[in-house]
């Protein structure tokens, strides 16, 4: 007869959902955030989200400037 082996996890985790950005699955023991929305993200996706935002924001007003001539 065949025992089944449980092992206790040290720390519960939970399925809270998936990343909106990544679209993985996220469990509570990765850090995450969650927006007014009730939307959730791993809270790397949503910081390199971030930066990449800034990156084009910062792109297009160079473009603007170059096109103004300033
Ligand atoms: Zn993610």
């Amino acid at each position: 007869m065949k025992k089944k082996l449980w092992k206790k996890p040290k720390q519960i985790v939970m399925d809270i959902g998936k990343c909106i950005y990544c679209k993985n699955d996220m469990v509570n023991t990765e850090s995450f955030v969650v927006f007014a929305t009730k939307e959730k993200a791993h809270y790397q996706c949503m910081k390199k989200d971030d930066e990449l935002k800034q990156k084009i924001t910062q792109k297009i007003e160079k473009d603007i400037n170059n096109l103004v001539g300033k």
